[in-house]
């Protein structure tokens, strides 16, 4: 990668150094902590090393080696990354990464890298999800895709981590093909997907014209929902219409009007927050004033997520880390808001208990350690 690709810096303040020894110390602890990802695309996550891999790969196998060569160059030039952009350029960049991962052998190797990523970085359960495409070019269907990522899920030479799918619809959809993405998702639900998703470009689509009816019925079919909710401003009915469909999750559910927010406060909807995104992203301003600071305060189930980590390089030790370091979180806080992450889970109430035993037996270990010591 290029040397203006770079990790943002956690900053380093009196607190951390009272709580952490430093930021060093800081950043081991969120590495060595257990956690959970809800909220990470699987062609936004891909390791920038293995897409470099995969473009390299896809070069000297197509006949016209220079173009390929060129569309690989371009993916890795756009995530090779100036330190923000906008959500308005965030969108288009995802086609030249599509262009890669088009067939069920490219697929198998993405998914690999990206779990394996995760569960380097401490992550020993997570929720990935990612719209199913057709590319006529290789034959690619949106089915043979989710059996791609499923097979890819059980092949995953990572032991540590549990992995489940989550099946996203896209906004630009239209109603029959949510329907079918629905059917799908439905079908493998008993081989690895636990839900639905609704996300894609905020400024694109409709939601009562578009996939609302595809997404009532996943509901009624008993899969569980998240939808990307008030990522920008002036989005209120279409908010409420989504509250409607009782989603079980909200992802970054930056902007509610007053009103959006009691509700999804009252009814005590989880919201998967990505610090690093968004800021990058530019839909909030800064850490300091970002939505989930009201939240803690209120008590409100948040968990922390990436979102797009491949892209932004930013993995999810660093959003605690950030988090602790925004918010003062000690490391007990930043423990208890990892363990009750389990409850936001799609997964089964077996799933649950297995990870609260877990989480709970790592907690054993490093708080009777720090009072030992
Ligand atoms: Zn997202």
């Amino acid at each position: 990668m290029s040397s203006h690709s770079k990790a943002p810096v956690v900053p380093s303040n009196p607190f951390i150094e009272q709580e952490f020894g430093s930021v060093e110390g800081l950043l081991e602890f969120c590495h060595r902590l257990p956690k959970l990802e809800l909220h990470a695309h699987v062609n936004g996550s891909i390791p920038p090393e293995a897409l470099r891999q995969l473009a390299e790969k896809r070069a000297s196998e197509t006949v016209d080696k220079g173009e390929a060569a060129k569309g690989a160059l371009s993916v890795l030039d756009a995530i090779a990354w100036k330190s923000e952009f906008d959500i308005k350029d965030f969108f288009p960049l995802f086609k030249h990464i599509y262009g890669l991962t088009n067939d069920p052998e490219s697929l198998t190797f993405v998914m690999h890298s990206v779990i394996t990523d995760f569960e380097n970085d401490g992550v020993r359960y997570i929720e990935l999800r990612s719209t199913p495409r057709d590319d006529p070019s290789t034959g690619l269907t949106k089915e043979s895709y989710i059996q791609s990522l499923l097979s890819a899920i059980s092949t995953s030479p990572a032991k540590n981590i549990s992995v489940k799918l989550i099946v996203s619809i896209d906004r630009r959809h239209t109603p029959e093909v949510a329907q079918h993405i629905v059917d799908l998702a439905i079908k493998y639900r008993d081989q690895g997907v636990v839900g639905i998703d609704l996300c894609g470009d905020p400024y694109a689509g409709d939601f009562d014209a578009g996939p609302k009816d595809a997404i009532v019925r996943a509901k009624a079919a008993g899969l569980k929902v998240t939808l990307h909710l008030a990522e920008i401003q002036n989005r209120d009915e279409e908010n409420r219409s989504m509250l409607s469909v009782f989603p079980d999750r909200l992802g970054h559910a930056t902007y509610m009007s007053d009103d959006v927010r009691d509700k999804v406060y009252k009814d005590g909807i989880p919201i998967e927050m990505c610090m690093t995104s968004n800021v990058l992203s530019r839909t909030v301003e800064s850490y300091e004033v970002h939505h989930i600071k009201q939240a803690l305060e209120e008590n409100h189930p948040s968990v922390l997520c990436t979102d797009d980590k491949g892209i932004i390089s930013s993995p999810l030790s660093y959003e605690y880390a950030l988090a602790a370091s925004t918010f003062s979180m000690t490391k007990r806080l930043l423990y208890d808001l990892s363990r009750r992450s389990i409850n936001a889970i799609f997964a089964d109430d077996i799933e649950k208990a297995r990870l609260a035993d877990l989480w709970q037996a790592w907690a054993d270990r490093e708080f009777s350690r720090a009072t030992n010591s």
